[in-house]
């Protein structure tokens, strides 16, 4: 059975009542024909970016809804996951009042939304094994716990989280649960956005960051209840995505057999590395990884990371997050660049 959510309980009033800006491509939508457009004081002269942008993304939205199998109106695309994390706390969260609960080691940048929004962080940290402590979560919600936020897989550590976690999550917490799904297509696992239905106060963010290979374009998404996307819509700058972002965007995904070929040599290589990380003496434990990096704990983390920047190899020490005292962040390479980082850290 669905649960119960009701987002008027949930949002920012002021924000389900904002008339939002409506700019001259939403008022007029152009589709087969030849039109003459006066509507917007562009410069008329053809340059391949004298219009504006489709504020509605029509095209990509259907092309990601396809590959995403939901529906257009589930679909928010932003300039980057981080836009939509931006927009979330801005419906939901009231400055000065609410709070939203993150589980360190995470994703740095929802300290930073917090703080930027003046919410407040509520930390409940991941255990040793990184995984998500459910019953201490659910114990530090309160009146104002707006939204629990966390990534699976998780960045830094690399691992998803339990099924049973998330599920007792969704289950037991009423207010918003915001998924980040990164590094969803480096997983065994399937999106959570398959239990929307089930779960109305769920927000599923992905990005075509990591395993699509867009990372300069910017372009991250949200699936959730047709409901929450349409708050998120009404305040979403009205061009968030430019046009040669939308155009490269649909032409890397009119063939996305390249990227699941690149998804299975990046899943091939970390096995690999992984294996040639283990024979190395000054390497203390790999943590499971179901994305595209490796967690590693070595003896001496800002000692080894030097030594590492010495042989042009950048990496990224994570020693200060929760957890991961001496731990270094190893993406994946190509196997070229995976072969020279080998080379380098055995030479160490
Ligand atoms: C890389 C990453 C993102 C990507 O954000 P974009 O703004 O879409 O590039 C989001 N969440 C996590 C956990 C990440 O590691």
């Amino acid at each position: 059975m669905a649960k119960d959510f009701n987002i008027s309980d949930w949002a920012r009033l002021e924000m389900l009542s904002l008339s939002p800006y409506t700019s001259a491509r939403d008022t007029f939508t152009a589709t087969e024909g030849e039109w003459t457009f006066l509507d917007a004081n562009e410069n008329p002269n053809a340059s391949g970016v004298n219009r504006y942008p489709d504020p509605n993304q029509s095209k990509l939205k259907k092309r990601i809804a396809a590959l995403r199998a939901c529906d257009e109106n589930q679909l928010l695309i932003g300039n980057g996951s981080d836009e939509i994390l931006d927009l979330i706390f801005r419906a939901f969260c009231t400055p000065y009042k609410d709070e939203i609960i993150i589980m360190p080691p995470t994703y740095g940048m929802y300290k930073v939304l917090a703080n930027i929004n003046s919410v407040a962080l509520v930390e409940v940290p991941l255990d040793k094994d990184f995984h998500l402590q459910t019953d201490k979560i659910l114990a530090s919600v309160t009146p104002n716990t707006k939204a629990l936020m966390f990534c699976s897989p998780n960045n830094p550590s690399g691992n998803a989280f339990k099924k049973e976690a998330i599920q007792q999550l969704l289950d037991n917490f009423n207010g918003l649960v915001v998924i980040d799904e990164a590094y969803i297509d480096f997983c065994d696992f399937s999106s959570w956005s398959a239990t929307l239905r089930t779960y109305p106060n769920l927000i599923v963010t992905q990005t075509l960051s990591k395993a699509f290979g867009m990372a300069g374009l910017r372009l991250g998404i949200a699936i959730a209840s047709p409901e929450i996307i349409s708050l998120l819509k009404r305040i979403k700058p009205p061009y968030n995505i430019n046009t040669l972002s939308q155009e490269k965007a649909m032409q890397t995904l009119s063939d996305t057999a390249a990227v699941k070929s690149q998804i299975e040599e990046s899943k091939s290589e970390r096995n690999r590395l992984k294996k040639a990380l283990a024979s190395l003496s000054w390497v203390e434990k790999i943590y499971p990884s179901d994305a595209n990096f490796l967690l590693v704990r070595v003896d001496d983390a800002s000692k080894r990371y030097a030594e590492l920047l010495a042989k042009n190899m950048v990496t990224r020490d994570r020693s200060s997050q929760e957890n991961c005292k001496n731990c270094i962040r190893i993406s994946i390479g190509t196997p070229k660049e995976n072969n020279q980082f080998i080379t380098a850290c055995k030479s160490l």
